[in-house]
């Protein structure tokens, strides 16, 4: 992962950032700075707000208020997604889709070359660079159908590394994966922030992942509840933690907004960040 020259400062300035879906406050008043070089868990009990808050800093959900800046560009601004690695939350994506794992694989060099242009001796390096990477160089020919869910899902990092990102959001890829595989993930992760890059790993239970966290935010009801030194799986999970830590601005919450549990039709959309299997795979290979 090279980092690019005068990427040292934040890569993730979000303040007084809202997300509002279909009029409904979502996410609030969430500040968050994310230096470049930390290994940040995004935790929290499910409808959080994780999720969300992955999605607006990768501008799939637009803001309601706050402002946003990546390696120190406005949003508006920021054009560079190739640097922007996202594996979304997995839901049905993976299943029954009759591309190879290579296949899929290389579509995460799209953003690294001009429309229809082959692949390069460079973007071939970087696709199996990635596959070594998650342990998965000797199914490169296999379809994705016929792989584990936690196989499938190293699919997915490894498409998201072979765009080689500076800043690497992963959303719960642990999430349903057997612990061998968590461990190959881990592994994986330790790998990539060795090499300089950014990760903020959505994880409600961190695992083998947990010595890899340099710092740790919890969410709770659309807001920022927690944020500092690695917790422990019961310390994040705690009641009292937002009173403990008395980050929450409760002041104004409102009192109607409970937090659910229900599951959400989901959009794991990513325009130019990366949903991995939603669309044909690459014909060029
Ligand atoms: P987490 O990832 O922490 O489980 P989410 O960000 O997915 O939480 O969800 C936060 C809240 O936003 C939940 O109350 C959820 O129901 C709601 N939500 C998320 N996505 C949508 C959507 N597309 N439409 C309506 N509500 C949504
Ligand atoms: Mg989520």
């Amino acid at each position: 992962m090279s980092a690019a020259p005068g990427s040292t400062g934040p890569v993730v300035e979000l303040s007084g950032g809202a997300v509002a879906i279909a009029g409904r406050p979502i996410l609030r008043g969430i500040d968050l700075t994310v230096p470049a070089g930390e290994f940040l868990a995004l935790m929290g009990a499910n409808g959080s707000g994780k999720s969300t808050l992955v999605r607006a800093l990768t501008g799939l959900h637009p803001l309601a208020a706050g402002s946003l800046r990546l390696f120190g560009t406005p949003y508006d601004d920021f054009h560079d997604w190739r640097r922007v690695g996202y594996v979304p939350q997995r839901g049905s994506a993976a299943s029954g889709v009759p591309a190879s794992v290579w296949e899929v694989v290389a579509s995460g060099r799209l953003t690294h070359r001009p429309l229809f242009r082959r692949l390069g001796r460079r973007d071939r390096a970087a696709i199996t660079d990635a596959l070594e990477v998650v342990g998965l160089a000797d199914r490169a020919g296999d379809g994705v159908s016929t792989l584990s869910g936690g196989q499938q899902q190293r699919v997915l990092i490894a498409r998201a590394l072979a765009g080689e990102p500076e800043l690497f959001f992963l959303d719960e890829p642990t999430a349903g994966v057997d612990l061998p595989n968590q461990h190959v993930l881990a592994d994986s992760l330790a790998t990539l922030s060795g090499r300089g890059a950014t990760v903020v790993l959505v994880a409600h239970e961190l695992g083998p992942m947990a010595t890899l966290v340099d710092r740790a935010v919890v969410m709770r009801d659309g807001r920022i509840t927690y944020d500092g030194p690695p917790l422990t799986h019961d310390q994040a999970h705690e009641p009292e933690l937002s009173a403990r830590v008395a980050l929450a601005h409760v002041d104004d919450l409102d009192p109607g907004h409970h937090h659910d549990h229900e599951t959400v039709a989901r959009h794991d959309h990513a325009p130019h960040v990366a949903s991995p299997l939603d669309r044909p795979a690459e014909e060029d290979r």
